[in-house]
């Protein structure tokens, strides 16, 4: 088995580079190959995940949400992929929640070396590729708009403040949705696209019953119709993104979203496409290490 370990040296407020010493020790004593790679600015990882993906057996890929993005978006630019394997250490870790990865570090390389991965689906936003989430409208933008520094100076909190900041504005768009052959036509203030059950450090449990590798992605359609939309909203979140009787869920393999040319859409946590937009899953695309437990659950 050789190994790759990827990171960001400025992901999120982590020390990582403190423990890469550890982690070759960690691999030496197994007779496990390892090498290291730090990328040196944005797109850095992406180009080498793509480039090296048949040399490797497994990416292991310290980082934040914002990190696994840009290298899975490399790895599915390449026909032969190794698997994934996740160390978190950003300030949103929300995919390797998703998976189940242990926030102690020993305790996931443990998990690695005694577990086989599984295939999950890998999504599309037009000609980018995402894990978990896919969103316009409130909230939506927080995830990118904090700035390095405030993540720095206040961690989780900082998203908190710009959320309330950001949920005090007005959002009202019309949006067209063809899903498998149906069609929904409606104004809404959100649409939150996710995978799985968890976004924002937020797990909503009662947002669906969705697996990791059904081929199915599943959107949900917050209309701006009713009255106190906003505390509507909320209190959709409060109860695990249970479904209002006024808003929209649907589930399919292909999306294709008609929308005004100003909506920025969010794929990962990441600024992404602006407008039209196409989603299609692409189903068991990419091998994950996972705890036993959500592969259970989730697959
Ligand atoms: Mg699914």
């Amino acid at each position: 088995m050789k190994y790759l370990l990827m990171y960001n040296p400025v992901s999120g407020r982590s020390k990582f580079k403190k423990k890469i010493k550890q982690i070759k020790r960690f691999f030496d004593k197994r007779n496990l190959e390892i090498d290291i790679y730090e990328s040196k600015k944005a797109g850095d990882l992406e180009l080498k995940a793509q480039h090296h993906a048949k040399d490797y057996d497994v990416f292991l890929v310290a980082g934040g949400d914002g990190t696994i993005s840009e290298v899975v978006n490399g790895m599915m630019k390449s026909e032969i992929r190794p698997s994934l394997a996740i160390l978190p250490c950003g300030t949103a870790n929300d995919i390797a929640a998703i998976l189940g990865v242990p926030r102690w570090l020993w305790l996931a390389l443990r998990m690695y070396m005694k577990h086989e991965p599984v295939l999950m689906d890998i999504n599309q936003m037009n000609d980018r590729y995402f894990v978990y989430t896919a969103a316009s409208g409130v909230l939506s933008r927080i995830s990118y708009d904090v700035s390095r520094r405030k993540i720095k100076k206040y961690g989780y909190l900082a998203y908190v403040f710009e959320a309330m900041r950001d949920f005090v504005k007005e959002y009202n768009y019309p949006c067209h949705i063809e899903c498998d052959g149906k069609v929904l036509e409606t104004d809404c203030m959100m649409i939150l696209g996710l995978s799985s059950n968890r976004v924002g450090g937020m797990r909503l449990i009662n947002f669906s019953k969705s697996k990791l590798n059904d081929g199915l992605f599943e959107i949900r359609v917050f209309t701006s119709r009713r009255r106190f939309r906003r505390f509507r909203l909320a209190s959709s979140f409060i109860r695990g993104g249970k479904k209002l009787r006024e808003d929209f869920h649907l589930v399919g393999k292909h999306f294709k979203i008609e929308t005004d040319d100003n909506i920025l859409w969010n794929a990962d946590g990441e600024a992404a496409e602006k407008g039209n937009i196409e989603i299609r899953t692409i189903e068991k695309a990419l091998s994950v290490y996972v705890s036993p437990r959500r592969k259970r659950k989730q697959f």
